[in-house]
């Protein structure tokens, strides 16, 4: 009896004795990794399924085991790849003929490593900021494929997208734990899809993706200027979406406002739901800073709630920040939080997070904005590339810093003083009738505000 046969009728006789529900949940995806001096090895996909299987199950194991092989001794489990045991179990056919079973019933294992189970709907906060948003995830997560297909969550760093994208993943995960969720950054995929070139297993990439029954990209701004990459997320999103596969993706800008990006990608970037997440409200910032608080165990009055939502409002992620620091400064001296702590352990956060903007960070916001050099910005170049994006960035100097002409002349490579003017009437001008031109610059001026 080889290793394949000696676990499938072991996995038959264990079968009977436990129920169905536990014997799914923690038989699935295990199969005999060696046997030999007396001593089996058991791959399980995961650490719970390793502790279940080593503890509780040891003895129905042993059991099994040794009706079919008299001097087992004994079992021991290591974790290994979802690929490897996916193979293997696809011979064991009690498993693979069972359908999933009701998720209340189901103990919750983790499967799917690029989930993070910390990110859900029943722990987001729902403000004016990100109520659509949170509405069209939702829903989505409810009618995978149907409902709005793509949808696409665009705004600023640490609002919330990738809590959302992933609260969709933990959603299935629950609802229908069968259906196959890839949660990806765009930088991941494409570093994914390069290295499956190298090493000549283009084809392995491929089926992986166009398998899943929801695929998340997180960040798809980054996809600008990666030509080849394109390319095959256009194909993939193609065929994903004439299958009535979900695509879910977010970026930190509208569609029309991500450079470089093909325009056949775009349009159909825009050719299901978009919904934006933006800054929160005090009131979603107090909400959320108590749960958060909560959720770490602590209670924490509503003047210090207030006096921390009140003077960090960039983003939830600096929130969060501030948060932490407080609980860590209360734990280490031993104190309560209260205002007067509060304050000593966030003056110097609230301090920095005041400090002046300058020249040059306008500059660097621009330049990132259109993936330019802040250097090109500053020279004498000419090329249309830059000239752009020169005029904008001397247009927010003077709209941000309220900074005068000759000064901005001087900044940008010494330039006379009626650039500066010429560049800032211009811009001023155009906005007047230039949609995308206003999104660009509003969304410029949202880093800018973020600092
Ligand atoms: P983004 O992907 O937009 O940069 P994240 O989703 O990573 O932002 O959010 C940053 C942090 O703020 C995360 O820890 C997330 O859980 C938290 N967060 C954001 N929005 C909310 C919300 N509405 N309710 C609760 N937590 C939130
Ligand atoms: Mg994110």
């Amino acid at each position: 009896m080889n290793n394949e046969e000696l676990w499938k009728s072991a996995l038959g006789e264990i079968e009977l004795s436990i129920s169905k529900a536990n014997f799914i949940t923690w038989f699935k995806n295990t199969y005999i990794i060696s046997n030999s001096q007396r001593k089996v090895v058991i791959g399980v996909p995961n650490g719970f399924a390793k502790e279940w299987l080593e503890n509780k199950y040891n003895s129905y194991i042993i059991k099994a085991l040794r009706n079919l092989q008299e001097d087992i001794l004994e079992i021991s489990c290591v974790i290994t790849s979802d690929t490897e045991a996916k193979r293997q179990v696809d011979s064991v056919v009690s498993l693979s003929a069972d359908g999933p079973l009701p998720a209340q019933k189901m103990p919750q294992i983790r499967q799917n490593p690029t989930i993070n189970p910390r990110y859900t709907f029943e722990n987001f906060v729902i403000g004016g900021s990100n109520e659509l948003a949170r509405a069209a995830c939702y829903a989505v997560s409810q009618s995978l494929g149907t409902v709005y297909n793509p949808l696409f969550i665009y705004g600023g760093v640490g609002l919330g997208k990738t809590h959302l994208l992933q609260s969709i993943g933990n959603e299935i995960i629950k609802s229908d734990p069968a259906k196959k969720i890839i949660y990806t950054t765009s930088e991941k995929f494409t570093s994914e899809f390069v290295n499956s070139i190298e090493a000549g297993r283009i084809n392995e990439f491929k089926d992986r993706y166009r398998q899943v029954d929801l695929m998340i990209i997180d960040d798809v701004q980054f996809l600008s200027g990666k030509e080849k990459t394109q390319e095959e997320f256009f194909h993939l999103f193609n065929t994903l979406y004439q299958n009535n596969k979900q695509i879910v993706l977010s970026s930190d800008r509208p569609p029309r406002s991500i450079a470089t990006i093909e325009e056949r990608l775009r349009s159909r970037f825009e050719g299901g739901m978009i919904a934006d997440v933006g800054r929160p409200e005090l009131e979603t910032r107090i909400a959320i800073l108590k749960n958060k608080a909560e959720e770490k165990g602590f209670s924490i009055e509503e003047p210090v709630l207030n006096y921390v939502a009140s003077n960090v409002t960039h983003n939830i992620r600096e929130l969060e920040g501030a948060l932490n620091k407080l609980i860590a400064h209360c734990q280490l001296q031993d104190i309560e939080p209260n205002l007067e702590t509060a304050e000593a352990a966030l003056s110097e956060l609230i301090l920095s997070a005041k400090k002046p903007i300058t020249h040059k960070q306008i500059v660097e916001f621009v330049g990132e904005y259109f993936n330019i050099n802040p250097e090109d910005i500053i020279s004498q170049g000419r090329k249309s590339k830059v000239v752009k994006p020169r005029q904008i960035a001397m247009y927010l100097i003077r709209e941000e810093l309220s900074a005068s002409y000759p000064s901005i002349g001087e900044y940008f490579g010494g330039r006379d003083h009626t650039t500066a003017i010429h560049a800032y009437e211009k811009v001023k001008t155009e906005l007047k009738n230039n949609n995308s031109l206003l999104e660009d610059i509003k969304r410029i001026k949202t880093q800018i505000e973020q600092l």
